[in-house]
């Protein structure tokens, strides 16, 4: 059986999901499901990323047990997958689940067999937001890069990990694209990064430290381990590593991680460290998005401006928000949310411009033809579905190289083409003076409705679901996007897209 296995990296439980997580998981969803429906078999991991010392932090600023942290902030996380429609395989808690803590230990097992893990006393910068020692050079101003505060000094003995032994190997893998890097420039960061030589890393935190809290090293009861190291290995709990060995062997290499820019060292470099270490096969890709902002601002909690994609899809429906944050922000560059945007998006582009195409032409087969329509002889409306078939050609191809946003405005352009067809042709006045020509019109735009629906479940599922149930049909394979069927037969149909003031 065919198999596409992708991950979205799985959040820290620290904070309530924001809309850029939200942004991950949808690209990661789109991504698979193209692949389900176009017959791969896709498998996709998500969870959330719980063993961390920021947990504890913000647990004690609370008042609550880490615990309990981590199970309702968790189930936040589950709840925006539901809410943005992740159609998720696994998911993996790496703080409750048995079968993960199974696969970090025999993971951990196959480094130290290998000779990679080692004890060693180490001083240096920490900084606990991103759960990461820094050099002195790699601050700016003293300050974290990434969280602009200042790391601690933290001295203690730890389990340490070989990388600087890979690193010639792991060089080899991102240049030669056996790792594949999107988009260019990240990878372009990755190979400066390894230039400026690899230091073996620390994947051990002691138990105080931790405030006890994490997955002990196996055999040191005084040990915990470091936060990233049992992270990634979630790749491998969902994939089946320790738990079914014939789904690991089909799932895995991992076809795509999908991640934010801010954590491609730790995937593009200790990951593949760490895989070549346990003797595992490499990822073939990793897709790297960029930053949300929030109305052309960072967010944060001070500011106030953190958008909440539970209550943004409640508000604006799920397929809107989809469709939004696919089309309107970037795949692989930052990109910036709006709430007025995107109300626009779902008022003009999908209530206007897509609806109202499907509404019109489902409308008119219904009243002026008695809800059916056979395949005719056709002339200008066979130039039309020639034309949306190019672009449903472009689609397939912009989706397998991941370039979502682009796919999805193409589909758009076949909703344009369609609305000019009839506005120029007029089927509900020409049905009177000719009705042969007003019944080609239709047809053609039925084509092209149905096109638009099976090109884009990925984006938008609901949607697409409902489009395609109008005429009688469930989503399919991008395959029969361009196939011309023998007649149509129109469903009761409602309103695809409801304004909204
Ligand atoms: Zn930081």
């Amino acid at each position: 059986m065919a198999k596409f296995y992708i991950t979205t990296s799985i959040p820290y439980v620290n904070a309530r999901p924001h809309i850029g997580h939200a942004l991950e998981f949808v690209q990661a969803d789109a991504i698979a499901r193209y692949k389900k429906i176009n017959g791969h078999g896709a498998f996709l991991t998500t969870g959330t990323d719980e063993n961390s010392l920021k947990s504890v932090i913000s647990a004690q600023k609370l008042g609550i047990s880490a615990e309990e942290l981590c199970r309702s902030n968790s189930k936040l996380f589950k709840d925006m997958s539901s809410a943005v429609g992740l159609s998720y395989d696994a998911f993996v808690r790496t703080s409750v689940d048995k079968e993960h803590m199974k696969t970090v230990q025999e993971f951990w097992a196959k480094c130290s067999e290998s000779g990679d893990i080692y004890k060693k006393k180490y001083g240096g910068l920490y900084c606990v937001g991103c759960e990461l020692f820094y050099t002195e050079g790699e601050l700016i101003g003293g300050l974290c890069p990434e969280h602009h505060t200042k790391p601690e000094f933290v001295e203690e003995e730890n389990y340490f990990f070989r990388l600087s032994k890979y690193e010639k190997r792991v060089m080899d893998a991102i240049e030669g694209n056996a790792v594949q890097i999107l988009p260019q420039e990240r990878r372009a960061e990755v190979i400066n990064f390894i230039k400026s030589g690899l230091e073996d890393f620390s994947v051990s935190r002691s138990v105080e430290r931790a405030h006890g809290w994490g997955l002990h090293v196996p055999g040191d009861d005084t040990q915990v381990i470091y936060v990233w190291f049992d992270a990634l290995v979630s790749y491998l709990t969902g994939a089946g590593f320790s738990r079914d060995k014939d789904l690991f062997r089909r799932l895995w290499p991992a076809d795509i991680h999908v991640i934010g820019k801010g954590i491609v060292r730790f995937h593009a470099v200790y990951w593949i460290a760490m895989l070549m270490s346990a003797g595992v096969e490499l990822p073939k890709s990793i897709l790297v998005h960029g930053y949300v902002t929030v109305d052309g601002q960072k967010m944060s909690k001070s500011i106030g401006n953190v958008v909440d994609p539970i209550a943004i899809s409640a508000k604006y429906g799920q397929d809107a928000v989809r469709y939004y944050l696919l089309k309107e922000i970037s795949t692989f560059q930052d990109g910036d949310f709006s709430e007025k945007a995107l109300k626009d998006a779902l008022n003009n582009e999908l209530a206007g411009n897509l609806g109202n195409f499907i509404n019109r032409t489902f409308t008119f087969i219904g009243s002026r033809m008695g809800g059916s329509i056979k395949e005719l002889e056709m002339d200008e409306g066979r130039l039309v579905i020639d034309e949306a078939g190019k672009i449903a050609a472009e689609v397939d191809g912009l989706m397998a190289r991941c370039q979502l946003g682009m796919a999805l405005m193409k589909i758009m352009e076949i909703s344009n083409i369609g609305n000019r067809y009839l506005q120029s042709n007029e089927p509900w006045k020409l049905a009177d003076v000719d009705e042969r020509a007003a019944r080609e019109v239709l047809f053609a735009c039925a084509t092209l409705c149905r096109m638009i629906g099976i090109l884009v479940y990925p984006f938008m599922p609901g949607a697409a679901e409902r489009m395609l149930g109008y005429i009688g049909e469930k989503p399919s394979g991008y395959g029969k996007a361009v196939e011309i069927p023998a007649s149509f037969s129109i469903k009761e149909h409602g309103i695809l897209f409801k304004k909204i003031e």
